[in-house]
């Protein structure tokens, strides 16, 4: 059945990024019966590692029949192979307002604050608070509303749609009107139309804003739309996400909500925490708040400590953890601090609640598509001999080495007034920027100059 759902959102920042190196990641392109997409590439980012992605489409399932308590992923794999892409497609998998926290096991160790304290905060960025406030609409404010063809998040068209209201009858008509354009698909998620009042006629002004002064400057004739399940509602609902870390910080009146920008919290202290978690329960309970569980991914984790492996262990026992992602390029390793070797250098008690995932190296082919994939979201033209050869180098040097020779070289074109990337200027990148093989070899012969 077809929906409209005022709830207009107010887009959290946790997943805000420029062109970052997974910003061409949307999901895991896989279907509810686990099969991956053809079109993958094109929904969500990801090619290829079709096991993987199986295996983390099963985790997804898991996590939304609240059966991954008490057990954590790690993803096993050499480097470059989409560990974090994989961690991160789960999380948008998972929502759009899903929070996804990334680090290194090394960024635990600070000088600044505890291993202890460092976790705890990367567990609170993980974990969102998703607060519904019910709002009367008042005459000519404007809200985004989200309108779902399906009345599900399954296969359905679903537009988040800006408009602005004055009267409730026009409303549930535009709504209404709203649903077929929807429906026939001129209009998709994130396009901003206007409704003319007396002709209901709907002409599409462009992509979702933001600002209100954006509204401001799309005229009175757009109007705000609003009937779920077909029922006419007075009060919109605004829904906002932030993290429990976020919370914390901007209540810790030593720290103040600018530390949130520096980056630089410092140590949080527990009494404030407990504070937060109280009214989080208390909202909760009113039916006010959802806790929303996201991604922590810890990289490297052959790199964290005894003492972090037996706090990350009772974390997972905790109702207040998010979904732990844990990644590893190595084999047998020395768990840090001990003289112990163990599979991934990580303690067999954490190893046992681990369901791990392997990832395998690409083919050459697998290369070239996310490497066409990083041009299209890098807005970079390249012939095709010149991705050729780029994937080429990519399976003899590193995909990272392959993916920054992408803006190098078309900064070069832009040199050589070229609109596309042509052979001859991944060659020149290739000259200048060396990849690591080059580099050892280069200093090694240095040494040996030195040393006989
Ligand atoms: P490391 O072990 O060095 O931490 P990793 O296994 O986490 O590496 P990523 O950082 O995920 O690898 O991948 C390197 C780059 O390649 C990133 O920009 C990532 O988004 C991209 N990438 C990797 N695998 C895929 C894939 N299957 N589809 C699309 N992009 C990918």
């Amino acid at each position: 059945m077809s929906t409209i759902q005022m709830t207009p959102t107010v887009k959290d920042t946790t997943k805000l990024e420029r062109i970052g190196a997974h910003s061409h990641i949307s999901g895991l392109g896989i279907s509810d019966s686990l099969d991956v997409s053809s079109m993958s590439a094109k929904t969500c980012g990801l090619i290829g590692q079709v096991k993987a992605r199986k295996a983390m489409g099963m985790v997804h399932k898991l996590i939304q029949q609240g059966k991954i308590g008490g057990r954590a992923i790690l993803i096993a794999g050499p480097p470059s192979t989409g560990k974090t892409a994989l961690a991160m497609g789960l999380a948008q998998q998972l929502g759009d307002d899903v929070p996804f926290c990334s680090l290194s096991a090394t960024e635990v160790f600070s000088l600044d604050i505890s291993k202890t304290e460092a976790l705890t905060q990367a567990i609170r960025r993980s974990m969102g608070v998703r607060i519904d406030e019910e709002q009367e609409i008042m005459e000519g404010e404007v809200v985004e509303i989200q309108i779902d063809t399906h009345g599900g998040a399954k296969g359905g068209k679903s537009g988040r749609l800006t408009l602005c209201t004055t009267d409730m009858e026009t409303i549930y008509d535009l709504g209404t009107k709203m649903i077929e354009r929807l429906t026939q698909e001129r209009i998709s998620a994130g396009d901003v139309i206007r409704i003319d009042k007396a002709t209901g006629k709907v002409t599409k002004l462009g992509r979702s804003v933001s600002r209100s002064r954006d509204y401001d400057a799309m005229g009175s004739d757009t109007r705000f739309v609003a009937c779920p399940e077909g029922e006419l509602q007075k009060r919109s609902e605004i829904t906002h996400t932030v993290s429990l870390h976020e919370i914390d910080v901007i209540n810790s009146r030593q720290q103040g909500f600018m530390a949130l920008f520096a980056g630089d919290t410092g140590e949080i202290a527990e009494t404030i925490r407990e504070q937060i978690d109280q009214k989080v329960a208390e909202w909760r309970s009113e039916g006010r708040a959802k806790l929303i569980p996201g991604v922590l991914f810890i990289d490297e984790v052959h790199m964290l400590d005894m003492d972090c492996f037996s706090f990350l262990n009772r974390a997972l026992e905790s109702e207040m953890c998010p979904i732990v992602i844990l990644a590893t390029n190595r084999g047998q390793s020395i768990i840090r601090g001990t003289n112990y070797t163990s599979p991934h250098g990580v303690p067999l008690d954490l190893l046992d609640r681990l369901l791990i995932i392997p990832t395998a190296p690409y083919t050459q082919l697998e290369l070239k598509e996310i490497l066409q994939v990083r041009c299209t979201e890098e807005q970079v033209d390249m012939t095709s001999e010149a991705l050729e050869l780029l994937s080429r180098i990519a399976s003899e040097t590193s995909l990272r080495y392959a993916i920054h020779m992408i803006m190098t070289s078309s900064l070069v074109a832009k040199k050589k007034k070229s609109k596309e990337v042509q052979l001859q200027h991944i060659e020149r990148c290739h000259k200048l920027f060396y990849d690591v093989q080059r580099s050892t070899k280069y200093i090694m012969e240095y040494q040996n100059q030195f040393l006989f």
